[in-house]
């Protein structure tokens, strides 16, 4: 690791104005990401901004919507008492994530912001355009088991990165339509959090939106009647810590035995969390089936394309939207 200057603002401006004034400046939350890539080589702060001391770690109900901390511990949201009444999807979905010693330290804000887990990503020896624009992308012809199937061209050109995003929590937050509250050296801005992360193009070095001198500050969910019938499912390798092959987050709003309401979003799957829109208007006013689920997972499925390791994906992301949604909707 190279030597690095560190810093503990406890005032919002200074941590932004410490990171708006030095390219080569880095806000650091609980560390669990950002000093595995420090110590691998792949990123070198000259500064680390530490936001911990920053009053970023309330968990709130206001104005229709709630509202939590950036700096909220990943374990500390999945066991709020606000969390587990009103979005219980987002509490699943936490708690499927990582380990308890992990969860323990992780925030919210560097769980939205973490890095892909690509292993070429990882590699410095071999090219990887996330890392290094315009060298190549190792996974394209390498081991791509847990790569992208949406959000990706035909043509190898339209290919620049397939990694996926790995968060459990953003399949979450995306499903809930959530918001992401950030603070900037021009003041506050909100962004959508479906717009927040990107698909890879032309940058595939970018995952979000997000300027670089910008702190998110909290993400803000507004009241759903998702709390009954919710399933956060995710599809691992091994039952102990490990990233999804394929997850879903499916909520439903019953009436009666018909959907009201629905959202259907998946992860693993793409390069920033994926919204099944056309899956969720083929669900929308259906009695409730398997059938029905069924018809809306392959429609889902439209637009995905695999590569060489990851065909499977092309099965088990609709099997799994089926049983998530049954599992949400308690049919057998
Ligand atoms: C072994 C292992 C297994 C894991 N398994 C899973 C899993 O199954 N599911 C899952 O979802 N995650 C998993 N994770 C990832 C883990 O959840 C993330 O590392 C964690 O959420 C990152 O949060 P952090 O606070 O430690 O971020 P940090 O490492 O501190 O920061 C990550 C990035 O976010 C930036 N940042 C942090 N906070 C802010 C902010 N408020 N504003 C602006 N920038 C900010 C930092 O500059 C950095 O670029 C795993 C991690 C490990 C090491
Ligand atoms: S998939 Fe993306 S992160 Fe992985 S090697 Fe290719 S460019 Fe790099």
């Amino acid at each position: 690791m190279k030597p690095f200057q560190y810093l503990r603002p406890t005032k919002l401006n200074e941590a932004i104005d410490a990171v708006a004034s030095d390219p080569n400046a880095r806000f650091i939350a609980g560390g669990t990401n950002l000093v595995d890539l420090m110590k691998r080589g792949i990123v070198a702060p000259e500064k680390l901004v530490d936001i911990n001391h920053l009053p970023l770690k309330k968990i709130e109900q206001k104005d229709g919507m709630l509202r939590i901390g950036a700096l909220t511990l990943n374990s500390d949201v999945a066991q709020h008492k606000l969390v587990i009444a009103k979005h219980p999807l987002l509490a699943q979905a936490l708690n499927a994530g990582a380990s308890g010693q992990l969860r323990n330290m992780a925030t919210v804000g560097g769980n939205i912001l973490q890095q892909t887990r690509c292993t070429y990503f990882y590699d410095t020896a071999l090219p990887c355009n996330k890392r290094k624009p315009e060298t190549g992308c190792s996974a394209l012809e390498g081991i791509n088991r847990n790569h992208a199937i949406f959000g990706i061209g035909e043509k190898a050109d339209q290919k620049s990165c397939i990694a996926v995003h790995p968060s459990d929590m953003c399949v979450a937050l995306l499903a809930l339509d959530a918001t992401v509250l950030v603070m900037g050296p021009g003041g506050e801005r909100r962004i959508k959090f479906a717009d927040f992360h990107r698909l890879p193009g032309d940058r595939p070095d970018l995952n979000t939106n997000l300027e670089k001198d910008e702190l998110i500050v909290a993400v803000e969910i507004p009241d759903a009647p998702f709390t009954k019938h919710i399933h956060y499912l995710k599809v691992r390798d091994r039952a102990s810590y490990a990233f999804a092959l394929v997850s879903v987050a499916a909520a439903l709003e019953i009436d009666q035995n018909r959907i009201k309401n629905v959202r259907l979003t998946m992860g693993g799957v793409a390069h920033k969390p994926w919204r099944m829109y056309e899956a969720e208007k083929i669900l929308a006013g259906q009695t409730l089936s398997e059938t029905v689920f069924r018809q809306a997972a392959e429609v889902a499925m439209a637009g995905a394309i695999s590569n060489e390791h990851n065909a499977y994906k092309l099965k088990l992301a609709p099997n799994a939207m089926v049983e998530a949604l049954k599992i949400a909707a308690q049919i057998s």
